[in-house]
């Protein structure tokens, strides 16, 4: 079977951010033993599915949330003990957790070090005050300081730092200071997302109402083209629509069946094995997955999600893998679903982009006998462009990306 990664979802956070859709509960935390004890439980679970499947690596894994640095450094370790028994990892996995700068110690950083994760990921999204508590952000830019050295010194050489731009009220000279704050903390990793204002939360109730002044969309494309010119200029490889990787000269393969691309070594590897449309497992409340032609998804709630995985005898309960009894969707894809996913997702890599031969051995098709059409109008509109045995994004479709990827559905 194909590599394949791993995603844990951590539905818990000290406090919901006002702009903030994700699946993640704030003062649940008295639950946590319980849900890591149904984590190892889902996850012992589908290692004991693979009894009878042909084997596969895993080159990473991800914890995701919420705030996966609210669990303990034991907690961690006993999850990933699991998670080695169960299955196998590469030599060089990568193992990622996303992290709160106001919710870490030295000492938990030390011993998660200790433990095997190798990279982490801090959710930063503003280097100013003001917009930091607009967010409402448990912690200021100092704390992000403080949180980088930390890192530094218990032995992470994989950071990333995540951005949010096109707040509202943001001047463009706010986000220029936070974009040099950050390159001046030397992160290996830089990710930044426009804000979208999500029905439900506080941000979409107080747009809808006319309280929040909407952000201005004119001037979040001026951000990400300053992004852009800004980041590459100081070293950074834009390589994915919101993502870019430090250039230290070394390129790293890229994990598609043809191998045929490179990314710059600090390249999100987890975050590629998706923009490769390559499988991965999804394990936690509400956490999404596609293995084995299914694309899935995990119950929402952290009180269902403990209770389906707890209420059945795991020893005697029979589903295909990887579905468990946490799924409650599960689609098993067709050969035009994969396509389109295949579209979507591979066109985000700004630089690689579809090539002829990956899309070939996938599908065994030819890139312009599947979408003529699509892709000659995308091009005439100045949206895609030609590159070597391929097609990538033009610098308007990456501010267009939605437009484009529309086509492809
Ligand atoms: S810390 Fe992250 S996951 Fe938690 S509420 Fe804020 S934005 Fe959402």
């Amino acid at each position: 079977m194909e590599n394949t990664s791993i995603y844990i979802h951590i539905p818990f956070c000290k406090h919901r951010c006002a702009y903030c859709d994700f699946n993640t509960y704030a003062s649940q935390e008295d639950s946590i033993p319980a849900y890591v004890n149904a984590l190892i439980n889902e996850i012992e679970f589908v290692g004991r599915q693979l009894a009878n499947l042909p084997t596969f690596d895993v080159p990473t894994v991800f914890f995701g949330g919420g705030t996966p640095s609210l669990l303990s450094a034991p907690q961690f370790d006993s999850v990933l003990k699991a998670l080695r028994s169960a299955f196998t990892f590469t030599a060089d996995a990568e193992i990622s957790i996303e992290a709160n700068p106001g919710t870490i110690s030295p000492k938990k950083l030390n011993a998660i070090r200790k433990s095997g994760i190798n990279r982490i990921s801090f959710g930063v999204q503003s280097a100013n005050t003001e917009e930091l508590l607009m967010l409402e952000r448990i912690h200021d830019f100092f704390t992000v300081i403080e949180a980088v050295s930390t890192a530094r010194k218990a032995g992470f050489d994989n950071l990333n730092l995540d951005l949010i731009y096109g707040l509202p009220q943001q001047k463009l000279s706010t986000w220029q200071t936070t974009l040099q704050r950050i390159v001046d903390l030397h992160p290996e990793h830089i990710s930044a997302y426009a804000l979208t204002l999500e029905h439900g939360t506080p941000f979409g109730r107080w747009a809808s109402k006319g309280l929040l002044p909407l952000p201005d969309p004119d001037l979040a494309a001026e951000m990400y083209e300053y992004t852009e010119e800004f980041l590459e200029s100081n070293g950074y490889v834009h390589y994915e629509i919101s993502n870019w990787g430090m250039d230290d000269g070394r390129q790293t393969i890229d994990r598609t069946p043809s191998a045929v691309h490179s990314q710059p070594s600090h390249a999100c590897k987890h975050n590629l094995q998706y923009w490769r449309s390559l499988p991965y497992l999804a394990f936690g409340a509400g956490a999404h997955g596609y293995a084995n032609g299914y694309r899935y998804s995990n119950a929402l709630r952290i009180k269902t999600y403990i209770e389906r995985i707890t209420n059945y005898d795991l020893r005697f309960t029979n589903y295909n893998f990887p579905l468990t009894p946490a799924t409650v969707n599960s689609h098993k894809q067709t050969p035009a679903d994969d396509i389109s996913d295949y579209m979507i997702n591979n066109l985000r890599l700004t630089n690689a982009g579809v090539t002829e031969s990956d899309f070939r051995l996938r599908f065994g098709r030819a890139l312009l006998d599947v979408y003529p059409k699509e892709i000659e109008e995308l091009i005439r509109n100045g949206l895609l462009e030609k590159i070597s045995g391929g097609v990538r994004l033009t610098k308007r479709g990456r501010l267009l990306g939605n437009q484009v990827f529309m086509r492809f559905v």
